[in-house]
């Protein structure tokens, strides 16, 4: 997962403070804010209206990586707006608001923003809908100096955390404004265009062109939302739950080609498990896809994916159980800012503990306590802190290791009844939507009527190794050995973090 950093900037809000110093009751008309206020990634997201559905309608070129076509965006301000901002890199040829055409400034800054200015100023509360058309090589743009596409032989990728929008979409990148999506893509005879939930049809356009039409209707996250284009054999089955289940293996796969399958095709028998474990399947289709060109894992939302090397040393289930797992943590719940990290691949490790337990390789317990035995006090592993890692370190592995320890303490604590109930409850609050640390906290807090507060204070917060470990004082293993899928579930979290290519 590479991440796009970006500088902050925002000077946006000084027409406001002047009207409230002059006390003047009705806001003029402002301009939105260049980010919506998440501290890691200033320029993330947008201030002044709230995105319902985005309908992306491309033509994709994989011989000249040339991307062209519209992102139309339906929306509601949230406050009288004189212009706003939608992330976005690509070279833009007209803007429409409302149907009027609108100016507009395109990265101009090289930060990604894309500063639209409608004829006339929007009212609080007004419906809008924004017409982008543009076209671009998305492998020659450049966001804060980084390059968030992946450019392929036969195709492309659009899948990165926190960002990657920006090189095919424009809109607002942040996991608090998520939205329903329809994504269509016109690509070359033979060569597939994936995307997330249903594929609605497949339908020849002019010769020599297909175009896929794909459709997501839960709410999700706009960095969830992934683009894969190139040679793939493509899987449309139906999940023994009866939904959509749509697989894709990359032609490139060479000899990893079995074992990504077998692992991915496995899909709907982990789903059931983890249904098992955290409550119902939020979403209305399920599947994967296997590809080169990444060295890291992405739990896009109904269609996670692999890049090939996961697989080199054969199946890997385990992968497969932490992706799915962010189906519920991560994509259902999301993060509200991205400090929150922890709520996603604490969680998502957590699960593989699970899945462990499950398969006969190694409890959460002994998992735990051999992460905890394993790192000593003076180990930088202890000076991470999963609960606010820093831009730098946010998926480092200590967030993804001393996150999982970090919530076996939690259970130890409360107990398997009020842990299971309480990760039931948070799925079931806070579904669609996002959620924080603190909010976690206070919910674990009042089910379970224990210390979490303390508890996650010093798993998450305070730097040094933990005083008592994640299975309490008396449960030291110090000559333990290591569980069966220790190794495994290691290995799987360093080509997911992107650690080893
Ligand atoms: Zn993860």
């Amino acid at each position: 997962m590479r991440r796009t950093v970006r500088g902050a900037t925002g000077t946006a809000l000084a027409c406001v403070t002047s009207l409230l110093i002059t006390g003047v009751a009705a806001a003029a008309p402002a301009p939105g804010s260049a980010g919506i206020g998440d501290p890691y990634y200033p320029n993330a997201g947008n201030g002044g209206y709230d995105v319902s559905h985005y309908d992306i309608r491309l033509t994709y070129q994989p011989a000249t990586d040339v991307l062209a076509g519209t992102t139309t965006i339906t929306a509601t301000t949230t406050q009288e707006l004189s212009r706003f901002d939608l992330d976005f890199g690509l070279k833009v040829t007209s803007v429409l608001v409302n149907n009027v055409p609108a100016t507009f400034s395109a990265n101009a800054a090289g930060d990604g923003e894309l500063i639209v200015t409608p004829a006339k100023s929007l009212a609080k509360g007004q419906s809008i809908t924004v017409v982008v058309a543009y076209s671009d090589r998305p492998s020659t743009v450049q966001i804060d100096g980084e390059n968030g596409w992946t450019k392929l032989p036969d195709g492309a990728l659009g899948v990165n955390e926190p960002q990657s929008a920006a090189w095919w979409y424009p809109s607002n990148d942040h996991p608090t404004d998520k939205a329903t999506f329809d994504v269509s893509v016109e690509v070359p005879d033979g060569v597939a265009a994936l995307s997330n939930g249903t594929l609605l049809r497949t339908s020849k356009t002019r010769a020599g062109w297909t175009r896929w039409s794909w459709r997501s209707t839960k709410p999700q996250a706009t960095y969830l939302t992934s683009l894969e284009v190139g040679k793939f054999e493509v899987n449309q089955q139906v999940s023994p739950d009866g939904k959509p289940f749509v697989t894709a293996y990359s032609a490139n796969l060479g000899d990893t080609y079995g074992a990504a399958k077998a692992s991915i095709e496995r899909t709907p028998e982990i789903l059931d498990f983890l249904s098992s474990q955290f409550g119902p399947y939020p979403f209305e289709a399920e599947g994967g896809v296997a590809t080169t060109g990444i060295g890291f894992a992405l739990e896009n939302q109904t269609r996670p994916v692999y890049g090939s090397r996961i697989f080199a040393f054969g199946s890997n289930a385990s992968v497969v159980a932490h992706e799915n797992a962010h189906q519920w943590f991560g994509d259902n719940v999301s993060v509200g800012r991205w400090s929150d990290i922890w709520l996603n691949e604490g969680f998502a490790t957590y699960a593989q503990y699970l899945w462990s337990d499950h398969v006969g390789e190694g409890t959460p317990a002994e998992l735990a306590q051999y992460v905890y035995d394993l790192h000593p006090a003076d180990d930088p592993f202890w000076q991470v802190l999963p609960g606010d890692p820093s831009p730098a370190k946010q998926f480092d592995g200590a967030v993804y290791d001393r996150g999982a320890a970090a919530i076996q303490a939690l259970r130890t604590l409360v107990g398997d009844d009020a842990f299971f109930t309480i990760l039931r409850t948070w799925q079931q609050t806070r579904g669609y939507s996002t959620g924080r640390i603190s909010d976690f906290t206070a919910l674990a807090e009042k089910i379970s009527g224990k210390p979490v507060y303390s508890l996650l204070q010093t798993w998450l917060y305070t730097a040094g190794k933990p005083a008592v470990g994640p299975n309490g004082a008396t449960a030291r293993l110090a000559a333990a050995k290591e569980p069966k899928s220790y190794k495994e579930i290691r290995t799987a979290l360093d080509f997911i973090s992107g650690k080893l290519k």
